[in-house]
Formats: structure tokens, C-alpha cells, sequence
């Protein structure tokens, strides 16, 4: 039974070498060593990553690399991975060993209970700026809360897939992708695997904090029509609220006469309502904006160069 190993490579030369050796001893652990493709995705590295997956596949016949023409993001590599994966097993992890290759084992031993994919979550967050935690620990309290896509908190893209699954996952062929959300959609039992952080073995984290905001609002805005319906009930309760000020106006105008005052709270009032108004549109705009990018039906990603015969360039 033959597994893909899929990973994507974004300017992971230090990380790449510490990684094929510990994918070498766990194949060997596993007793499979024949039995493993690696299909390395560069997503556009601007390092020596690509020489040296020219290298790896010229020494080790399993070595596959599909080389994209520009960085097209971890999701694009993923996805390509997935696309070209011939594996009745199929697993996707990170190149820095943040996702233990010393897991494997365990996941191939739980698939055999009957299991269709095996997915791994962190329990801990040790080694990671404070903030960054804070902020993916609300992400997950907010898109459980008001999509369909139940996320668990600490999920990982390191998991283990049966045959089936892929097919599905590589069916959803959105150009937004939201890959943990699109594990949970697609359905299948799936076991979860927790273990301790561990930090990236070299290199450094592509990811900035606001980088990281801008992807959990894509999950969202990919997983849930919640915010939309917030922007509307925020307009009913506000205009519920006009009419309360409304009736509040004319009564005191037939108690109390008409003295002219009241400006200063007038402004703040059309001050606030711009605000609102101009939140509701942004919202929308979210969603106009993702219609519009999956319309356009763009290809995923461009790939330049690669070992492997068959694989379609663009896609
Ligand atoms: N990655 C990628 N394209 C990108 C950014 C990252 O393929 O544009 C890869 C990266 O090489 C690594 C994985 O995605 O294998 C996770 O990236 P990183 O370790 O920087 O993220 P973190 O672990 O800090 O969340
Ligand atoms: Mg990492």
C-alpha cells in the first residue's frame, strides 16, 4: 500500500535536510521504506530550497517536487500536494518537524481501527508569542460558535487520510481555501491525536500576526454566512432603537414645549450610525469581494518545474 507524504516548502532549506532524515528512519521504523512517495511542494522558495529537492530527488527515487512559479501560499501547496498524491494513504505536514514525523506510527496504527483520517491537535502553545496563542485560542471560540465547520482548538494540517477523504477535500476546489475547515466539512470519522508543541527545528515562522488575522477571517467568511446576518440584526435593532427616540421626542415636544438642544448628542448619533452603516458594507464587501475571486475561476497555482510525469502545470 503506497502513502504520499505531502509537504509544502516555503524558504525551508535549514528546516528540509533535518526533515528527510527523520522521514528516513520513521519509513524504516515502519518497515514500509518502498512504500512511501514524499512530494515536496517549493511554493515559490526564494532560498536554495529547490537545489536542494533537486538533489534529495536525484538520490532517492520516492522524491517527488512540484516547483510553483511564485509563492502561492501554504493552502495552493497543500492543495497541489493533494491533486497529485497517488497514495492509498495520504498525509500533509509542515517542513520545519513541527508536526513530528515521530507521530506517524501511532496515526498508521490508529487508521488500522478503522478509522478514515487521523488528525493531530496541540495541547500546549509553549514557545509561542503570547498574543499569537490569545488570539488563535478566540479564533476558535468565535468560527465553532457560527459555522458549520467544527474546528478543533490546536488543529493542525498534519493529518492522515484514507483515499476516499482526499477525493473529497481535493472536489472542494474553491480558490479560498480553508483547509481545517474543509477537513471538517467533508465529514469522515476522524480520531484526534493530541501532542505537546514543539518548536520549529530551524528556519523562521512565515507567519505575521496580522498574516494570521487575515487567514482566521477568510476561514470565516469561508465558513459562515454568520456575519451577514449580524450586520442585519444590527440594523433592525438600531432602527427599533430610532423609533424609541422617535415616540421619546414627540411626547417631551407635547409635555414640555420645544427647546432647542440636543446637537451634541445629535452628531455622536449620525456618527455612530456612519459607522455601523459602513461596517455592514464592509461586511458584505467581504463576500462580494470572495464571489468575485471564485468567479474569475483562477487557477490555484502555476507550477514551473517538476520531476513527475503527468502533472498538470496549471491548475
Ligand atoms: N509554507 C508554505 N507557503 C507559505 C508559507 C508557509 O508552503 O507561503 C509552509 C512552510 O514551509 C511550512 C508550513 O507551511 O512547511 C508552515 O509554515 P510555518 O512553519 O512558517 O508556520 P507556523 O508553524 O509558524 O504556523
Ligand atoms: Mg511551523
Amino acid at each position: 500500500m503506497l502513502t504520499s507524504l505531502i509537504i509544502p516548502c516555503y524558504n525551508e532549506e535549514q528546516a528540509l535536510p533535518i526533515l528527510y532524515r527523520s522521514l528516513w528512519e520513521v519509513a524504516e521504523e515502519l518497515g514500509k521504506t518502498s512504500e512511501f512517495e514524499f512530494i515536496f511542494v517549493d511554493d515559490g522558495s526564494r532560498d536554495g530550497t529547490l537545489r536542494l529537492l533537486k538533489e534529495l530527488a536525484d538520490q532517492d527515487e520516492r522524491v517527488a517536487y512540484l516547483a510553483f512559479s511564485r509563492n502561492f501560499g501554504k493552502e495552493a501547496a497543500m492543495y497541489a500536494g493533494l491533486k497529485n498524491a497517488r497514495g492509498d494513504y495520504v498525509a500533509i505536514m509542515d517542513a520545519d518537524m513541527q508536526d513530528p514525523p515521530s507521530l506517524l506510527p501511532e496515526m498508521f496504527r490508529l487508521m488500522e481501527e478503522g478509522y478514515d483520517s487521523v488528525a493531530t491537535r496541540r495541547v500546549s502553545r509553549a514557545g509561542e508569542p503570547r498574543l499569537r496563542s490569545l488570539g488563535a485560542r478566540m479564533f476558535y471560540r468565535v468560527i465553532n460558535r457560527i459555522s458549520d465547520a467544527d474546528i478543533v482548538d490546536g488543529a493542525r494540517d498534519f493529518r492522515l487520510m484514507k483515499r476516499e477523504m482526499v477525493d473529497a477535500v481535493v472536489a472542494m476546489s474553491e480558490y479560498h481555501r480553508f483547509s481545517k475547515g474543509i477537513f471538517g466539512w467533508v465529514g469522515f470519522r476522524t480520531c484526534w491525536l493530541p501532542f505537546e508543541n514543539v518548536e520549529r527545528a530551524a528556519g523562521e515562522t512565515k507567519w505575521s500576526f496580522w498574516g494570521l488575522l487575515k487567514y482566521s477571517v477568510e476561514g470565516i467568511i469561508n465558513f459562515s454566512q454568520a456575519p451577514l446576518s449580524i450586520a442585519s440584526w444590527c440594523g433592525i435593532g438600531l432602527t427599533g432603537v430610532s423609533f424609541l427616540m422617535v415616540l421619546f421626542i414627540v411626547v417631551r415636544k407635547l409635555l414640555f414645549g420645544d427647546p432647542v438642544a440636543g446637537w451634541p448628542s445629535l452628531a455622536c448619533i449620525i456618527v455612530f450610525l456612519g459607522g455601523i452603516q459602513l461596517l455592514c458594507m464592509g461586511i458584505m464587501g467581504q463576500y462580494i469581494a470572495k464571489t468575485y475571486m471564485e468567479v474569475k475561476g483562477r487557477p490555484h497555482y502555476i507550477i514551473g518545474e517538476t520531476n513527475r510525469d503527468g502533472v498538470k502545470k496549471i491548475s
